[in-house]
């Protein structure tokens, strides 16, 4: 990607209106979400995590702060994290998630309202989430209804997290009646993300991410697909300069569609691009057994052919989906159970509407 560096600060709002951020494909480090009530920055660079606190401390000062880390990187990211926020000033609670979707849950809340209590941290104090999705939704719920709300900072650790979780504002907690079906909109003053976190993620997860990534493209971006098809090797071997444009290009697709319907009412439905399909193998195949973004590339691969077969698109939309699948090692096929029992299982989506199925369909490749 082209595009000049920063010439300014990065991590300093005054920056921002100078940077001209933004603008798509030139992506710079830093790129500003504009809603109607608020907006934030999300900061995107090699090493941004250790100068976390000059960040926060940027838009949200205090003489305390909460970090709350999961527990897979608490002992690396973690110290170095509550180093940074210690440099700038801030009195750091540190706290530790267990990880994994299981603790995704309300009972996690409670705990994480216990640290604060304790800790008697107040309205302006910043916490701060370190890890992914399920952290940064499980502890932006709980900042969003502590004290009523309070600022809340996301810093992502799993390439899911940094392109699509900790943008947009979405947080929430599973129940035993379903996944995130308890949650809020609670935006983050700020977003700091450093790509180099990624070296330690497992490579399952990683490609997980990917999917997601494919998923932007598929609906929005045929530049990002021809990206990836060039890169998935680089992508894979965590060479930092190609996550860094990944990480980038897709906050950019992630923003704009934020940026047009904060509240899912209209294009932000386009993000659920092979998540019917995703859900319905995930419920009958079984948690635990595909993962969420393994299930995402089953999904689109899916989809696209649904919508070549009512003639949508051509071939060569699924084709070209089923091999950048495959390209980054994700799976493209998978024993599912019969389409009845996928049909009763997609009926059960909470995307459901009127009682009737709708799906978000490929038209071409980037566009839906
Ligand atoms: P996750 O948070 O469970 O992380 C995946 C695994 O990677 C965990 O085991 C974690 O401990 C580990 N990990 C995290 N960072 C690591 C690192 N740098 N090195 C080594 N290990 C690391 O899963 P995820 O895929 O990041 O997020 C999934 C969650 O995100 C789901 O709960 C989903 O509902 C949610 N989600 C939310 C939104 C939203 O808009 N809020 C959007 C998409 C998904």
């Amino acid at each position: 990607m082209g595009g000049a560096r920063r010439q300014t600060d990065p991590l300093s709002p005054d920056a921002v209106a100078a940077s001209g951020d933004g603008a798509y494909p030139d992506v710079m480090a830093r790129l500003a979400i504009e809603l109607p009530h608020h907006r934030y920055d999300v900061l995107i660079e090699p090493g941004s995590l250790d100068r976390l606190g000059e960040a926060v401390r940027a838009r949200a000062p205090h003489a305390e702060c909460a970090l709350f880390c999961d527990g897979a990187v608490a002992g690396t990211l973690g110290v170095r994290a509550q180093s940074a926020l210690e440099r700038a000033g801030y009195r750091v609670t540190v706290g530790r998630l267990e990880p994994g979707e299981q603790w995704k849950t309300l009972d996690a809340v409670r705990d994480l309202y216990d640290v604060l209590l304790g800790a008697r941290l107040e309205r302006r104090a910043p916490v701060i989430a370190l890890g992914g999705g399920v952290t940064g939704d499980t502890v932006g719920f709980a900042a969003a209804t502590y004290l009523r709300g309070v600022p809340f900072v996301q810093c992502p650790t799993t390439l899911l997290a940094m392109v699509d979780s900790s943008v947009g504002g979405k947080v929430g907690v599973n129940v035993p009646q379903g996944k995130n079906l308890v949650g809020a909109f609670h935006q983050p003053v700020v977003v700091v993300v450093d790509p180099l976190a990624l070296t330690t993620l497992p490579t399952r997860e990683l490609r997980c991410g990917l999917a997601e990534c494919i998923k932007h493209g598929a609906i929005r971006d045929a530049g990002l697909l021809d990206f990836i098809e060039r890169e998935h090797a680089s992508l894979l071997a965590c060479d930092p300069d190609a996550l860094t444009e990944l990480v980038q290009r897709n906050v950019a697709i992630k923003a704009a569609v934020v940026m047009a319907d904060e509240r899912e009412s209209g294009v932000r439905a386009h993000l659920n691009f092979g998540h019917t399909f995703a859900h319905a193998i995930e419920a009958t195949v079984g948690y635990g057994e595909l993962l969420h973004g393994e299930a995402v590339g089953l999904g689109m691969i899916a989809a696209s052919v649904l919508a070549r077969r009512l003639g949508v698109c051509g071939d060569e939309v699924p084709r070209r989906l089923r091999e950048l699948v495959a390209s980054v090692g994700l799976p493209t096929v998978a024993s599912l159970p019969s389409d009845e029992r996928l049909l009763e299982a997609m009926s059960l989506d909470k995307k459901v509407a009127g009682g009737r199925l709708r799906f978000v369909l490929p038209i071409a490749s980037g566009a839906c």
